[in-house]
């Protein structure tokens, strides 16, 4: 019998329109429902009228349940996978089945859908064109403090997710390591009181200490400005010495300046000169 296929479904954010025509066949054709919380899908299935059997895989059983959902593809099972909202293997359970499915040929497929990460991206404003997705921020300030830092460069389009119990903590935080960057806080997405806070950290911050803190949020952060990329190299060194030669400089003062714009030793720049001056 060939294997059945592992059926990956986004399933809503928030609005329980958000659902794909292809997600409620494939979830009314299944053999089997895994998802992380069975009460959250079970009303799911109840608002669709979908009567199916569901089984948990959620991050503390995943090892066991993994092994009995790759026993019913092998047996050609169709099986569908949820998460609790948005894209399963997204910050929810599902890459390691993916691993599983690959390791065992079993063969796997997507139904796209809503995602958390990239509807808030959209809506923030900010740039679209290059970004990087960072998951949760670490819950420990030294981590936090840490995790941020090492993004300090980074020219893409940043996207986090955070609790709202967590969202002050951080938010001081971003405070202390862009002071000056721009942000925007996305709010309960796609749902009533969706809303979407723009401005720096410390202006965001603001703003939920005065509104409260509720529901759930998606943080975006604009990338660094591009450090200067010019290349300063030796040969871009013996040009500008040449240059300030002609300015007037003395061969000496001129290859030390032009060391010092390039960041190399004047020895450097002189024996690469005596080397090119040369005669053949
Ligand atoms: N797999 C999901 C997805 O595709 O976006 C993400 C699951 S992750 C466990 C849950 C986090 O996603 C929340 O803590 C929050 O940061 C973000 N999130 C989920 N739904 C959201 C919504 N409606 N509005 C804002 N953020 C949301």
């Amino acid at each position: 019998m060939p294997y059945g296929t592992l059926y990956l479904c986004a399933t809503p954010i928030g609005n329980l329109q958000d659902i794909t025509l292809r997600v409620l066949d494939t979830l009314k054709t299944a053999d089997l429902i895994a998802c992380e919380d069975t009460r959250k899908t079970l009303q799911l299935l109840n608002h669709f009228s979908i009567s199916k059997p569901v089984t948990s895989y959620y991050e503390h059983n995943k090892t066991v349940k993994g092994d009995v959902i790759i026993q019913q593809l092998k047996e050609g099972k169709q099986v569908a996978l949820v998460s609790d909202a948005g894209m399963p293997g997204i910050s929810d359970p599902g890459y390691d089945l993916i691993q599983q499915c690959l390791a065992e040929g079993i063969p796997f497929t997507v139904l796209p859908g809503a995602v958390a990460a990239v509807t808030g991206l959209v809506l923030s404003g900010l740039p679209t064109d290059r970004f990087t997705f960072e998951g949760f921020v670490p819950r420990h300030k030294k981590e936090r403090l840490q995790f941020f830092q090492k993004l300090l460069q980074e020219e893409r389009t940043m996207i986090f997710y955070e609790s709202p119990h967590r969202l002050q903590d951080t938010l001081e935080t971003m405070t202390e390591v862009f002071p000056e960057r721009n942000m925007a806080a996305a709010r309960e997405l796609t749902k009533k009181f969706e809303e979407i806070v723009r401005g720096t950290p410390s202006e965001v911050l603001a703003h939920f200490s005065e509104h409260g803190i509720r529901g759930e949020f998606v943080l975006l952060l604009h990338g660094a400005e591009p450090a200067l990329q010019e290349t300063r190299d030796l040969a871009w060194a013996i040009n500008r010495t040449t240059q300030l030669e002609t300015e007037g400089f003395s061969s000496k003062e001129a290859m030390k300046q032009a060391a010092k714009e390039a960041g190399l030793s004047k020895r450097d720049i002189y024996n690469a000169m005596v080397h090119t001056d040369s005669p053949e």
